[in-house]
This record gives structure tokens, C-alpha cells and sequence, in this order.
């Protein structure tokens, strides 16, 4: 390897992940000498992450039992994988009434059928922030330079060669009107010989990365988009509920069949640490509906009687947002000439690549074993960085991602184009169904209304604090609409701008009858106004390093 110069590493990560983080640390283990640096756009480790989340072990303790033998032993560890996974329970609601159906699942597991992946028993309710903060710890300890609060706007190839030579980090420093300050600084180029980008789910860099290099999807990235809430409750109802309990559910609010609403979707109810019991909703974002927003369906979900006994009494100490990438092996971006998930020096990982398994709900599993795979790729081809991508890309290929991405090919492609109805139950015909195409989620908007009426409207503003959201003020807008005269023409008229109301974070107004992003430092990151936008016309570029939200227990 070259020596190191100034704004020069080895390998530059982009995210602070999971997947990012077991790349890190797997590279250092693997060869210390290596210099490894990780930008991070959130202002501190974890405060952008949030899922679920239900870990699968296996991966990381392959990447930890091989980088810190007795990492199990530690605190962090044991805090960290306190709920394991011991009641497993399936509901179906109704709008009044709640029906088990793990035994389905359970004899789905026994036919191998493919939703009998479903089963989380053995697996640990964890939270990510945590996760994702402890990891960060560690791979400091073996010398990885992981830096908080820089947050990369644009990725550089050498059209030449096809390499990516440098990240370049956002401008600070701009005002409102894009005008430069006098503590303006100009977004520097950091420079690698190999380049991994592991931002999560639809990266900025990433996703030009994937137009830049040509890189392309089989099918298009289908998405849902996920609300969550922690509650804190009391030991005594915690105790109702239990310990390493994981509840998912199917059913009112999102989908009625043939009844009500028609939305692909569930909820979640799982066991924290300390008395905490996560709360949420997740629902694809192909939904019809112009006034529906994710938000009030977790309101319903949290209204309905089986959840309600569950949460009584508690208090929200915590809420945020995510949207997660649903195609799943369709969806790969893939090079066209050699099947590569990325090109030459530069390697998608995770939840950018869409290593989520539909039929698990799960992709944390993959984050952590991509990043592993990624940095023994890296090693083995340090002096021929051109074959990196190729040779991850065999890794995977050879790996229970690719397995497991294989077995849930066509499932959310198949719910999308047939509705959840008709799709799931068709969905066991996997590749004997005929081939089709789906269209891309903000197409299925329609005038339709969401029409189950909500007790009490949802408070964003609470919900934005409980977030942590935070952005510096006098900042350029990082939410651009394309054309405003999309909005008032077509979108007002037709959809009631849907932006407004689905937007999980209130950023979207009309002012002097005009439609725009009023309140941008409001932010949470969830990309949902990039990809459900029913005109396509709105876009997420990234605001200065240490914006966004500051999850801690999500
Ligand atoms: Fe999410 Fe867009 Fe609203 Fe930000 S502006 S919170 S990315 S929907």
C-alpha cells in the first residue's frame, strides 16, 4: 500500500452501522496496519440508526469471538443482549379483536414454506443505537478513525479507470440563501485506495455511486416506512407483558381485507431493557391512500385493545422514523458486465445494498456479515483494488446472504403487484409465477382516503422532540422541490399534497399558497418525501455534518 498522505486512508467507510462498523473492525483484525477511517453524518454513534430490532446472532458473534475474544463477557455486551428472544407470539387483529396464529407460522416452518422464516425464538430484541454506539467503541479501540458529524455529499470517479477516488464532504458554513459565512469551510475530498459505503437504506452517496458506476436493479427498490415508539413502563406491567417477548401482528389499522384499507404492513411490540417495550408500525410505502400518514396508524395500532392493555400506563421516551428497502434480491444493485454489488475499489454494503429478508423482517443479520464479508475481500485484493467488488460480490455470493435473499426473491414484489390479499397467499408460489414488473411506490397514489377515523390527531411536535431532531438553523434548505409548479398544477389539485401529511415530521407546509419545506431543521432523515412523493419531485440532499436526529435507545 501506498503511504498515507494528508485527506489519504486505505479504506474510507461511509456510515457508522452496523454494516460499516464490522467492516471496520473486521479490517483492522484481519491486517492492523491498515489505516480504516469512518465518516458518520450523525452527530454522535447511533444517533441515526433505528429499527426494531431483532438480532440474529451468528454474524456478529463470528466477527467478534475472531476480533475480541471474551466480548460476551463485557457489560456492553450483556446489556446489550439481555432480551433474548424466549415467547415468539403472531397476532392477526381485527379492529376490536386479536387472533394467534403462530401455529400457522410454526406449520409454515415445518413445510418449509418460506414464512416460516418468521420465527424469532433464540434471536435478542436489541436496540440499534446501542448497538451501533458499542461497535463504534470497539473499533476505535483497535484504531479505526471513526468521525461523528461529517457527512459526505458526492463520491468521485475517475471515468478512465472506473475507480472511485475520493468522498467529498459537505460545505459548512453556508446561510439560508446558500451565501458563505465568515466560518464558511469548503467540504474536503478524502482520498482510498478502497471505498465502502454502508449509509443504510437509500444512501445519498450510495445511490449517486449507483448512477455514476451504471450500476442497475433487476426491479426497482420497493420501501416501507417504519414509526416507533419506546415506552417506558412500569416493572409491574413490564412483567405483564415479559422479558424476551417479541410480538408481531398482521391486520387493522393497515389492512382489512376486503373491508378497509388495503396496505401491505404490521406491527411490533418487543421487550427492552430496563422496563422499556418498543412500540411500532411498519407499512410499504406503495400505499393508495392521499391523507394517509404512518403516524396515525400507529396511533390506531396503540389504540386497539390487544396492544393497549400492553402499554397502559406507560410513557414515550423516545420515537423516530425510518423507511427500510423492501425488494429485496431483485433489488441488488448490481454492475451489468460482472454481476458486481458495487464496481472495482467501491462496495455497497447492508441496508444499502438491500440485504433485507422480507420473509424474516430482518437485515441487521446481513449488515454485520456484509461488512465482514467486505473487509476480507478488501484484504485479499489490497494490491489489486480494481478486483474488490468481485471478489466481495463471490463472498456473498457464496454466503448465507445470498441464500436467504434467494428464498424471499419475489415476496414483496408479489404482495405489491396483487395487493396483501391475494399476494401474500400467492406469494408461496415464489418463482412459478409468471414474470411481472412493479411499479415504483409513489405511482400507486391515488385519491382514495384513508377513512379510519383517529381518536386524537397526532402531535409531530412531540414526536419531533422525542426525537432529538436537530439541525443548525441558518443553513441551506436540504430539501429541494424540483418544480413548484408540479405542486400547485398537478399534485395540490389532485392529492391535497401529500407531503404535508405524511411527512412524519411536519417539514412540509403551504405558505402564500405555495407548497415547500418549511420547516427543514424538523428533519428526521426518513427519506419517505424522496420516495413517496406521488410526482417524484422532491429530493433529499444531506444537511451539514450532526444534523438529523439523536436516537439513543431506538
Ligand atoms: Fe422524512 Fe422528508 Fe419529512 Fe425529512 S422532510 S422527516 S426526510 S419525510
Amino acid at each position: 500500500m501506498e503511504e498515507k498522505k494528508y485527506n489519504q486512508t486505505n479504506v474510507l467507510i461511509v456510515g457508522a452501522g452496523p454494516a460499516g462498523l464490522a467492516c471496520a473492525i473486521r479490517l483492522k483484525h484481519k491486517n492492523p496496519h491498515l489505516d480504516v477511517c469512518v465518516i458518520e453524518k450523525g452527530l454522535d454513534l447511533g444517533n441515526n440508526n433505528l429499527s426494531g430490532a431483532v438480532l440474529e446472532l451468528e454474524s456478529l458473534k463470528n466477527l467478534l469471538d475472531a476480533a475480541c475474544p471474551g466480548w460476551e463477557k463485557t457489560d456492553d455486551a450483556k446489556k446489550i443482549l439481555e432480551q433474548k428472544i424466549v415467547a415468539d407470539d403472531f397476532v392477526f387483529l381485527t379492529k376490536k379483536r386479536s387472533f394467534g396464529i403462530s401455529p400457522f407460522i410454526k406449520l409454515a416452518k415445518l413445510l418449509h414454506l418460506g414464512t416460516g422464516q418468521l420465527i424469532h425464538q433464540g434471536d435478542y430484541s436489541v436496540s440499534i443505537s446501542m448497538l451501533t454506539k458499542w461497535l463504534g467503541q470497539i473499533a476505535k479501540q483497535m484504531g479505526v478513525e471513526v468521525l461523528c458529524g461529517f457527512a459526505a455529499s458526492d463520491i468521485l470517479c475517475d471515468e478512465l479507470q472506473g475507480n472511485v477516488n475520493a468522498v467529498k464532504l459537505v460545505d459548512q458554513g453556508l446561510d439560508k440563501d446558500g451565501n458563505r459565512q465568515p466560518n464558511f469551510v469548503e467540504g474536503e475530498k478524502i482520498n482510498a485506495d478502497f471505498f465502502v459505503l454502508a449509509e443504510g437504506n437509500d444512501g445519498l452517496i450510495s445511490e449517486k455511486f449507483i448512477e455514476k458506476a451504471g450500476l442497475k436493479r433487476r426491479q426497482q427498490q420497493l420501501y416501507s416506512v417504519g414509526v416507533k415508539e419506546l415506552y417506558k413502563v412500569t416493572p409491574e406491567q413490564f412483567k405483564k407483558f415479559g422479558s424476551g417477548r417479541v410480538v408481531h401482528s398482521l391486520g387493522y389499522p393497515l389492512w382489512q381485507p376486503l373491508i378497509g384499507p388495503d396496505m401491505f404492513g404490521g406491527g411490533i411490540i418487543y421487550a427492552g431493557n430496563d422496563d422499556h417495550i418498543s412500540v411500532g408500525v411498519i407499512v410499504g410505502a406503495d400505499w393508495k391512500y392521499h391523507n394517509f400518514n404512518p403516524q396515525d396508524a400507529l396511533t390506531l395500532f396503540k389504540e386497539h385493545p390487544f396492544v393497549k392493555q400492553l402499554i397502559e400506563g406507560g410513557v414515550v421516551v423516545e420515537a423516530g422514523v425510518k423507511m427500510i428497502p423492501e425488494g429485496g434480491f431483485c433489488a441488488i444493485p448490481k454492475d451489468p458486465q460482472t454481476g458486481s454489488i458495487g464496481k472495482n475499489n467501491c462496495l455497497i454494503l447492508g441496508d444499502s445494498a438491500g440485504f433485507v429478508n422480507m420473509l424474516k423482517i430482518k437485515g441487521l443479520h446481513n449488515a454485520v456479515n456484509s461488512g465482514i464479508l467486505a473487509a476480507d475481500a478488501i484484504v485479499t485484493n489490497l494490491d489489486k483494488p480494481k478486483l474488490a467488488a468481485r471478489g466481495y460480490t463471490e463472498l456473498v455470493n457464496k454466503s448465507n446472504i445470498y441464500k436467504e435473499m434467494l428464498s424471499a426473491c419475489t415476496f414483496r414484489q408479489t404482495v405489491a403487484k396483487f395487493g396483501p390479499t391475494f399476494g401474500i397467499p400467492l406469494s408461496v408460489l415464489g418463482n412459478l409465477l409468471p414474470k411481472f414488473t412493479v411499479e415504483k411506490d409513489y405511482e400507486a397514489m391515488t385519491t382514495a382516503s384513508y377513512d379510519l377515523k383517529l381518536p386524537i390527531d397526532f402531535d409531530k411536535n412531540t414526536f419531533i422532540a422525542l426525537a432529538g431532531t436537530h439541525h443548525r438553523e441558518d443553513q441551506p434548505s436540504h430539501l429541494k422541490i424540483i418544480d413548484k409548479e408540479i405542486c400547485r398544477l398537478k399534485c395540490t389539485p389532485k392529492f391535497k399534497s401529500p407531503c404535508i401529511t405524511f411527512c412524519p415530521a411536519g417539514v412540509y407546509e403551504t405558505v402564500s399558497g405555495e407548497v415547500k419545506p418549511a420547516n427543514p431543521s424538523n428533519c428526521i432523515h426518513c427519506k419517505t418525501c424522496q420516495r413517496k412523493c406521488p410526482f417524484d419531485n422532491i429530493r433529499w440532499t444531506v444537511p451539514e455534518g450532526g444534523g438529523g436526529p439523536r436516537y439513543k435507545r431506538l
